[in-house]
């Protein structure tokens, strides 16, 4: 099975933010990957703009360092990139003023999709939503793609939707959330609804309880400026796990269409309770005296030694609704955990009786889906314990590898700002986060933070390479459950 790459018409790609951190890290170099799959048609323009006085020969010599340095180099098609750089141009521009911006719209001709990628902080929407307009540059098909975060909270995340629409309309908004580009997040959707033997156990009548795990390795390395204001529960919780929550609690939509699937995530987001403050557990990580070689604790790669900003967050929250009423969504990430992993675990209930007796114990299925690394799913199901001598049960996994069960060549090995793009050009919002979506997720967001804000909540240490404070396992042992282990 081969993963198709299907053309899409030329475009003109407008990246402001192109000699930043994103665009050279991620932007650039899944363009380039599209465009060694042969999705670029020849005529596909990307033009990079910052306010940077840099030469075409300049920012084609920054494009080609930053494709060597950030695409695998099984992924780079020998003899490529010339052809690649060839596409681009760049253009200084200041989001803030006059410079650069009629030679732009100079550039802006023809009938073909125009998307203008926003890869700049959000204070600089603004300005660039409303001199695309002012320049002339919009028509029936323009697209403009913006960054998380998406607001610091619901007055910011309203405020810029308002700013947006000022001057486009919902319909060409693509709000990223590269989760959602993931190729595992999407086979949430279609392990769900492709098959039938899952969804008629999928409501709290067979399901004990839901665990969302995304564990990191990495620190806030360079990012701690950023990441003191925002913490664990806006960085990550806001968006990717409540994108997650979202696609395995949702209702089956009437059809795969980007606002149907929407409306059926903004409904799941709509039903949260909110969360009780006992329900919350907050970590920082602190570094192993006995491994110092592992590295500094959050607060001194942050350098400040009073932070209480989270860097690990566990929580239990609730759906109101009719499928999920009484069953627990245990949602937790952190930085600096034992292990790379992101994974969502369905506990489905014990069976109501055991004709087995006492002695065999307690074994319940358990579906687990892998995002990554290593995308699969593993369903525990129990079986006899080989051998005579009576009848002892044992919990054994039938694992698939998507890697093993597709074969070499059916792996997609896009990565998510690959698809997202390239659904930009195609004008496929499915995979975007729309408006209504996101500000309901900070209207969920909002209280948690104030709650443990009102109360001091100081986070618990935890050590690197740990899988959290002590905390999140009590979280759990209250309910008589405990977490799934992280593993690679
Ligand atoms: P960055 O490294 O600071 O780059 C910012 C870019 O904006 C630079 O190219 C800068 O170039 C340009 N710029 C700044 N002021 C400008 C102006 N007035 N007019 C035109 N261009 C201007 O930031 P980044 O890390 O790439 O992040 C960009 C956005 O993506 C942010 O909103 C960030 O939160 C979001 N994001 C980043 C990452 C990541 O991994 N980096 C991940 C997710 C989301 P000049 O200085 O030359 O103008």
């Amino acid at each position: 099975m081969k993963a198709r790459a299907i053309p899409v018409d030329p475009f003109d790609l407008v990246i402001f933010g192109a000699t930043g951190d994103l665009a050279r890290r991620k932007i650039l170099p899944a363009l380039f990957k599209r465009y060694c799959a042969g999705q670029m048609e020849p005529g596909a323009r990307v033009i990079g703009a910052a306010r940077s006085e840099l030469s075409q020969e300049e920012f084609r010599n920054l494009v080609r360092e930053s494709v060597e340095e950030f695409t695998p180099e099984r992924a780079r098609r020998p003899g490529m990139l010339a052809g690649f750089l060839d596409c681009l141009s760049y253009l200084p521009v200041d989001a803030r003023g006059s410079s650069g911006w009629p030679e732009l719209a100079a550039m802006m001709t023809g009938d073909r999709v125009r998307a203008f990628y926003f890869s700049v902080g959000p204070s600089l929407f603004g300005d660039l939503a409303r001199r695309i307009r002012e320049y002339g540059m919009v028509t029936e098909q323009t697209r403009i793609v913006v960054e998380k975060p998406f607001g610091h909270d619901l007055d910011s995340a309203r405020a810029l939707n308002a700013t947006l629409a000022e001057h486009f309309d919902e319909s060409v908004i693509y709000r990223i959330d590269h989760y959602l580009g993931k190729e595992t997040v999407q086979n949430l959707m279609v392990v769900r609804f492709g098959n039938m033997l899952f969804e008629p156990l999928w409501n709290s009548q067979y399901v004990d309880h839901i665990q969302i795990t995304v564990a990191e390795t990495v620190g806030v390395g360079g990012r701690g400026d950023y990441y003191e204001r925002a913490g664990a529960m806006r960085d990550m919780v806001q968006n990717h796990l409540m994108q997650l929550l979202c696609l395995i609690a949702m209702e089956p939509p009437a059809k795969f269409d980007p606002d149907a699937v929407r409306d059926e995530k903004l409904k799941v987001i709509r039903a949260l309770d909110a969360v009780k403050p006992h329900h919350i557990v907050r970590g920082q990580y602190v570094a192993d005296p006995t491994q110092p070689q592992l590295g500094q604790g959050y607060r001194e790669e942050v350098g400040n030694p009073r932070s209480s900003t989270e860097s690990y967050i566990a929580l239990k929250a609730h759906i109101s609704n009719w499928r999920w009423a009484g069953t627990p969504f245990y949602l937790r990430t952190g930085k600096r955990l034992v292990a790379r992993s992101s994974v969502i675990n369905v506990r489905f209930k014990d069976a109501p009786h055991s004709i087995f007796g006492a002695e065999a114990g307690q074994h319940s299925n358990v579906l687990s889906i892998r995002l990554q690394p290593n995308e699969g799913i593993t369903l525990q199901v129990t079986i006899k314990e080989p051998g005579p001598g009576g009848m002892r049960l044992v919990d054994v996994p039938l694992d698939m590898s998507f890697a093993e069960a597709l074969g070499p060549d059916g792996r997609d090995t896009a990565d998510a700002y690959e698809r997202l793009i390239m659904d930009v050009i195609r004008g496929n919002q499915t995979l975007f986060m729309r408006g209504d979506e996101v500000e309901a997720a900070w209207a969920w967001t909002d209280p948690v933070i104030a709650g443990w804000q009102s109360l001091g909540d100081v986070p618990k240490p935890y050590t690197i390479g740990s899988t959290g404070p002590l905390d999140a396992d009590l979280l759990m042992r209250r309910d008589e459950r405990r977490w799934r282990g992280i593993n690679p």
